[in-house]
């Protein structure tokens, strides 16, 4: 019986440790094995992850450091195209944020989602001409278009620009939603004409008034993957966005916040201790 004690308990706390965000954040490389999203994009992992070429035709990744651009092909596929149209389209190349970590899973800081490679973050923010270097791009000028009172859209910043590349995101396949602050909606809300079902897209959501969020559907094959639930399909310029104006604002923590540490699904302890 003893023989056996040592290595069980040994298991035992390795599979106990296995959950902690910062473990997640400590692995370097993706699972191996055919891409999988597993749980929930606030709690889960992926398998399988690919990585985002740090730079290409409409775009640069951003803050490269954080080893934060791994996602499902869907994910970097979306990303890819996205930008091939906005350089069509005349516009400076795209900064690419967020997108997961190699394996997923809950990061020490940041966000709660972007755990199943199926969220990315894109800045509103684009400088014209050459490409910023490697050290440069760890912190570039990332100006909100919200004023910093809160109390409106900084027209200074704003501009047409902005509004085709959420239109352009928003009618892409694959795409779910689009977290935005409530101030950017109510601005498309109030100036666009003609076709307006891609508003239904644009999501409010806290902060987001420098990036906006780009999140997709679980793609077919991906049994593991537990979908958001569906919300209105009206152009969302009605209560759904009138309620964002009456919540009381965001109130900085004084003490740190705990890190937050979801529940995964078992699946994702083999993810992440896989070799
Ligand atoms: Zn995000």
């Amino acid at each position: 019986m003893m023989r056996f004690a040592v290595p069980l308990l040994a298991a035992l706390l390795f599979l106990t440790n296995a959950a902690r965000a910062d473990d997640w954040a400590t692995v370097q490389t993706p699972a191996p094995g055919p891409t999988q999203s597993i749980g929930f994009y606030t709690a889960g992992c992926l398998q399988g992850a690919q990585a985002l070429p740090l730079e290409g035709p409409g775009y640069e990744a951003i803050r490269v450091s954080r080893n934060r651009y791994w996602g499902q092909p869907v994910t970097i596929d979306f990303i890819k195209t996205l930008a091939e149209k906005m350089r069509a389209a005349g516009q400076a190349h795209l900064y690419i944020g967020d997108i997961g970590q190699p394996r997923g899973g809950p990061a020490p800081s940041g966000h709660a989602s972007h755990q199943i490679g199926l969220d990315a973050d894109i800045w509103f923010e684009r400088q014209p001409g050459a490409r910023r270097s490697p050290a440069d791009r760890e912190n570039p000028r990332l100006r909100s278009l919200v004023k910093a009172d809160d109390s409106g859209i900084d027209d200074a910043v704003f501009n047409e620009q902005h509004v085709l590349l959420l239109r352009t995101a928003a009618q892409m396949p694959n795409l779910d939603r689009i977290f935005v602050n409530k101030w950017i909606k109510q601005r498309l809300c109030q100036t666009t004409g003609g076709d307006r079902s891609w508003l239904r897209k644009l999501v409010p959501w806290y902060g987001h008034d420098s990036h906006f969020h780009i999140r997709l559907y679980c793609p077919p094959g991906n049994p593991q993957c537990q979908p958001q639930a569906d919300y209105a399909h009206d152009d969302g310029c009605g209560e759904a966005l009138e309620s964002w104006f009456r919540k009381a604002p965001l109130v900085p923590p004084t003490t740190p916040p705990k890190p937050y540490r979801p529940k995964l699904p078992a699946a994702c302890t083999a993810v992440l201790n896989a070799r």
